[in-house]
């Protein structure tokens, strides 16, 4: 088969290699059908994840058929249509008991970090039964891909985190794929103000087109006195990052209005300060998570039912051994004004 192996940092290739094969009874096969690019998939590029060794496939989103399972396996058979989600779980050790699933002592998040991953024809998922979803007779598979990880991502690190209640005013900083999620699965709780803030005018054009009630140019400011003066020197109630940087770690600090929420989606690639001198009595509440994806099974029924339209957040469409050239798009995805790209099997 083929897939995408990573060779050290800046160094991938789409080539040849073995074909999975079960390690253990509670095991499937999985053959892709589609998968897509994350925006960790470019921090391990640049070498900034070192659990990620050299001969790994890369990916940890997608969908596909069952190709084979193991004896333990009772939730799926050969030839079912599956959700992979980003974080494998085995439900039964003390972190998966209480749906802390990202933090599974036999799993998390491994897919295309520490096991090969979905960038492939076929990919080997451990706890199939607690790690896989049965995907909807006549669902739009493009749609379900969204659920593997950005959706849930944004929903309960963004989202729940923040408690996002309705009439709330929230912020969004950062636009990508993650802040535009965040967007669509806010509007589940009927804020009232969304604000979101990003520096490419066509990311703030596409938040618009989805919902946001202010789009504010972060160009050349954080984007904080605009915010300010849109809650009338208030702040926000939920103060939600999607970036993963200090800058905008910083805006967010500065936004919350008192008995406010701080909600952390973004990846860090170095420490951020936090600034308690002038935080320290505003009652505001400050979370961090790593998706558990605890929420997958009501995302996928608000997908499904249509309550959830994740489709615009798909720009590029490309063959799966094409996926070189979808790497290159959504690496420059300012310049093609690309968002999620989507690689299916040819
Ligand atoms: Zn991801
Ligand atoms: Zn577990």
């Amino acid at each position: 088969m083929k897939a995408l192996v990573y060779h050290g940092p800046g160094k991938f290739e789409w080539e040849e290699k073995a074909e999975p094969v079960l390690h253990d009874p509670g095991e499937a096969i999985v053959r892709i059908t589609r998968t897509t690019i994350c925006g960790t998939d470019l921090h391990i590029l640049k070498g900034d994840v070192p659990s990620v060794t050299k001969g790994r496939t890369l990916g940890h989103e997608g969908v596909g058929v069952i190709e084979k399972v193991g004896g333990a396996v009772s939730n799926f058979c050969v030839g079912d249509r599956v959700l992979i989600s980003c974080i494998t779980s085995c439900g039964r050790c003390e972190n998966c008991r209480r749906q802390m699933y990202s933090h599974c002592e036999k799993g998390g998040w491994i897919l295309g970090n520490r096991i090969d991953g979905t960038q492939a024809q076929m990919v080997r998922i451990p706890h199939a039964d607690t790690s896989l979803y049965s995907v909807p007779a006549g669902a739009d598979e493009e749609a379900l891909l969204m659920l593997s990880d950005i959706l849930p991502t944004a929903f309960e690190c963004g989202v729940l985190n923040g408690a996002v209640k309705p009439g709330d005013t929230i912020a969004i900083i950062g636009a990508g794929p993650i802040g535009l999620a965040t967007l669509l699965t806010a509007k589940l709780f009927s804020p009232a103000v969304i604000i979101v803030a990003d520096t490419d005018t066509r990311r703030l054009q596409v938040a618009r087109e989805l919902g946001a009630t202010h789009i504010v140019n972060s160009i050349n400011s954080n984007g904080v006195p605009d915010i300010l003066r849109l809650t009338a020197g208030k702040g926000v109630d939920v103060a939600i990052e999607a970036v993963g940087i200090p800058e905008t770690f910083d805006a967010c600090q500065q936004l919350v209005a008192a008995g406010g929420h701080i909600a952390n989606i973004g990846v860090h690639g170095k420490g951020a300060m936090l600034h308690l001198d002038k935080l320290w009595d505003r009652n505001i509440t400050l979370t961090t998570r790593l998706v558990d994806t605890a929420a997958t099974g009501m995302l996928l029924k608000a997908v499904t039912s249509g309550a959830l339209k994740p489709q615009p957040l798909i720009t590029h469409r490309f063959g799966l051994s094409e996926i070189g050239k979808a790497y290159e798009v959504f690496g420059h995805a300012a310049r093609d004004g690309a968002l999620k790209v989507v690689m299916t099997a040819e």
